[in-house]
């Protein structure tokens, strides 16, 4: 069994923080989290195809010139990417009223981070696992809180189908190719919105000296 222990980072700033309180008081976060949603899934596709099939429209009926189609198409993506990136922050907004409202005195937006994250992942041959613990503390009454959650993080281990046994060489007794792989790899993806970064944690031994070491692999998908 491996345990790895870390301090993570504080939850980053983001563009409507300040205005979340008001925006809040004024909609409720039910409405937010629904926009969240329509602005990241529903929006973008439909202001993709509504731009394909206007600009097919103009030029088969109008017969406007091609840089009028293709500015429609360009601009419809862009209007598309732009409801992604408001899709993210109104959920930004939903997940922040979530974290500081206070547990004690139930007042909105009053706790923040007063220690960073501490990140435990836990690894045995057929599980693997990463928790969160964040730190909050309420401005207004110095109540203190420690939330533990996997914040969206995926953990899985390899597939054992595709799992075929690989060898490094050894840093103890200098040994070529002499550590194998003796479990299963650990698979972690944080999900962003447009694309999501995958780790992968693969555990050798030495077949002389019996030497551990890891090997770790991050990649783009
Ligand atoms: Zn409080
Ligand atoms: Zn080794
Ligand atoms: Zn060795």
């Amino acid at each position: 069994m491996h345990i790895v222990t870390y301090r993570g980072e504080y939850k980053s700033d983001f563009f409507l923080k300040r205005m979340a309180p008001s925006l809040v008081s004024n909609f409720g976060e039910e409405k937010i989290s629904a926009s969240a949603e329509l602005f990241s899934y529903m929006f973008p596709p439909l202001l993709v195809m509504f731009s394909f099939l206007f600009s097919g429209f103009l030029s088969s009926n109008l017969g406007v010139p091609l840089w009028v189609d293709t500015f429609i198409v360009v601009f419809g993506i862009a209007l598309g990417v732009l409801a992604v990136a408001l899709g993210e922050q109104f959920s930004r907004v939903a997940d922040y009223h979530r974290d500081t409202r206070c547990g004690e005195c139930c007042e909105p937006f009053a706790c923040e981070e007063f220690e960073k994250p501490d990140v435990k992942e836990l690894s045995t041959p057929h599980s693997y696992s990463v928790k969160i613990t964040r730190y909050w503390k309420c401005k207004n009454c110095g109540h203190e809180e420690a939330r533990t959650g996997s914040e969206g993080i995926v953990t899985c281990k390899g597939d054992p189908g595709v799992f075929t046994p690989r060898k490094i060489s050894c840093r103890a007794c200098g040994k070529n190719a002499a550590c194998e792989e003796f479990k299963r790899p650990d698979v972690k993806e944080i999900k962003k919105k447009f694309w999501a970064g995958v780790t992968t944690t693969r555990y050798y031994r030495c077949k002389y000296c019996g030497h551990e070491d890891f090997e770790v692999k991050k990649q783009r998908i």
